[in-house]
């Protein structure tokens, strides 16, 4: 445990900056913001992180990086283990449930940090549920076993029934719940597995082979087009393929508000319960949907701890870390953070070389080498973007019945090179940062002056400063005719705290890409 007298603050500090030298800055903090310093010996660090599916995982792809960072600050070679340190979230719960492993059921690793409210089965300070019995030494299968021919699941309908309704492992739901015909090629075989969603990629794979186990709940958040919806649906299909009865509730996150919304005013919020709270796998796409909305998020916040009692799997996607979700109330995060959170980043060239390959493929287009990688080098925003730009080709090349080579390329793809190059626009960024932070554009561009809405003004014109090339000026017009010093006094304000504060450091970031990615 790191506390503020804590010696090993500082090793940890010294290893922590040395990693930081060596990775992106993405790959950083996604991977190394949470970690911990459990021990250092003479020649051996045991680093914490949230649970065993990440210890394994940095093991794996971090252990050299981190020993070789490890060696330039101690001065000698290094032996560096990740394990789990079931730190306690900030509001005190445990982040990884660390129960009693029953005997005989495999050794819990050693170095496992106990304690926090929760992890004896009571309710901890925020209510949270008794603990399920799982841990990284016990992973236990989360359902029953396959329910045999006729036996009648939770919803009362026989097995046979229920594998009708979600038919060969394309259709989800049925009955009481919202019935979802999957994207065919939305399959694990069909995802294209690079450095930016590796981590993503793997989790999805082990909780479709293990639902509601230790990776409970799977948060996955990224930027629009990077895959979310198709591994949230892969897993689903890989699910249903194995269990072919089971409950599967997958929807969007507005679909729920909208249903429940529906259900208080038809005053039918008991059977909207029961509907949610008694599904074996609660899948919610883009749950960032939930910023500003309480009463839903207070439904959901049961809904969640209902299943999640239960140990059934939940599974959510977003556009936005659960941190930077704006209005999210607290206990939402921190029970967001229970489970795995994995960001899918924006592709880097070869991966998405590879996706072009593999989607034209798919669908029958015969792409020289030089067109293959002119395609992935215009279109880096997102992957709809290449599947876009693959279309005008095909459509280019038939309209004109030609192949498709480099001269027809760059004919079909000027529009989405144009657009790429356009300069990014004051009122795009003001957008974005408006709906961030739960304001209205024009109460930004108004002279009103609420703390609620000078705080996002001064970032809308700090990142307009920096993504623009106006002058403080015409971004003092901008903003109701402000004056440039005041234009002048917001950027190095909010200059300032990115520099000393690092989650507004992280907003400010995650919005500049936000800005970018459309
Ligand atoms: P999101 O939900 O993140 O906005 P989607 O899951 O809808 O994005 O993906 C957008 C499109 O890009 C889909 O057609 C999807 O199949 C494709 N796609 C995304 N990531 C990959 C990948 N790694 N490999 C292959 N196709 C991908
Ligand atoms: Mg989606």
């Amino acid at each position: 445990m790191t506390g503020p007298d804590d010696p090993h603050r500082d090793d940890l500090r010294r290893i922590l900056d040395a990693i930081r030298g060596r990775l992106r800055k993405r790959q950083f903090e996604t991977w190394f913001a949470r970690t911990t310093l459990m021990s250092r010996e003479a020649d051996v660090v045991v680093l914490g992180v949230p649970n065993q599916f990440l210890s394994e995982w940095m093991t794996r792809e971090y252990r050299a990086t981190v020993e070789a960072a490890a060696r330039d600050v101690f001065g000698r070679p290094m032996t560096v283990r990740f394990e789990v340190d079931g730190q306690p979230a900030a509001d005190g719960t445990a982040l990884v449930p660390v129960p009693d492993v029953p005997a005989g059921s495999g050794p819990r690793p050693p170095g496992v940090v106990h304690g926090g409210p929760g992890t004896d089965g009571k309710p901890g300070n925020d209510g949270r549920p008794g603990t399920p019995t799982q841990g990284p030494g016990a992973p236990k299968p989360l359902f029953p076993p396959p329910a045999a021919p006729g036996a009648v699941d939770a919803a009362g309908r026989t097995a046979a029934a229920a594998r009708a309704i979600a038919g060969p492992g394309s259709t989800l739901g049925g009955a009481d719940l919202p019935t979802v015909v999957l994207q065919p090629h939305y399959t694990f075989d069909q995802f294209v597995v690079g450095p930016s969603n590796q981590l993503p990629h793997a989790v999805a794979r082990a909780v479709a082979d293990h639902p509601g186990t230790e990776n409970n709940p799977l948060f996955l958040y990224g930027s629009v087009g990077l895959g979310k919806t198709h591994l949230l649906q892969a897993i689903c299909r890989e699910v249903l393929r194995r269990r072919p009865g089971l409950r599967i509730a997958y929807l969007s996150c507005e679909q729920f508000t909208n249903e429940y919304v529906s259900a208080v005013q038809r005053n039918a919020t008991e059977a909207f319960r029961a509907r949610f709270r008694n599904v074996d796998m609660l899948v919610i796409d883009d749950i960032h949907f939930l910023a500003n909305k309480e009463r839903t998020q207070e439904e959901f916040f049961h809904t969640f701890n209902a299943l999640y009692q239960q140990r059934k799997q939940i599974i959510l996607s977003s556009d936005a870390a659960p941190t930077e979700i704006p209005t999210l109330e607290e206990r939402l995060v921190s029970r967001f953070r229970w489970g795995v959170v994995a960001e899918i980043e924006p592709p880097e060239v070869e991966t998405r070389m590879a996706i072009v390959r593999r989607k034209a493929e798919s669908m029958g287009l015969v792409i020289p080498d030089d067109v293959v990688g002119y395609v992935a080098d215009i279109a880096r925003r997102n992957i709809r973007e290449l599947e876009g730009a693959l279309a005008s080709l095909r459509t280019r090349a038939t309209v004109d019945q030609v192949p498709i080579d480099l001269a027809l390329a760059r004919v079909a793809l000027e529009p989405l090179l144009r657009q790429e190059a356009a300069p990014l626009g004051i009122e795009r960024i003001a957008t974005v940062v408006a709906a961030h932070y739960g304001t209205k554009l024009a109460d930004l561009r108004s002279q009103k002056r609420t703390k609620s809405v000078s705080l996002p003004r001064q970032v809308a014109m700090y990142l307009a400063r920096e993504e623009t090339g106006m002058s403080l000026v015409e971004i003092g017009d901008f903003f109701a005719g402000r004056d440039h010093t005041t234009v002048l006094y917001a950027v190095e304000r909010v200059a300032e705290r990115v520099r000393t504060d690092e989650p507004f450091r992280q907003t400010i970031e995650r919005l500049r890409d936000r800005i970018r990615s459309r």
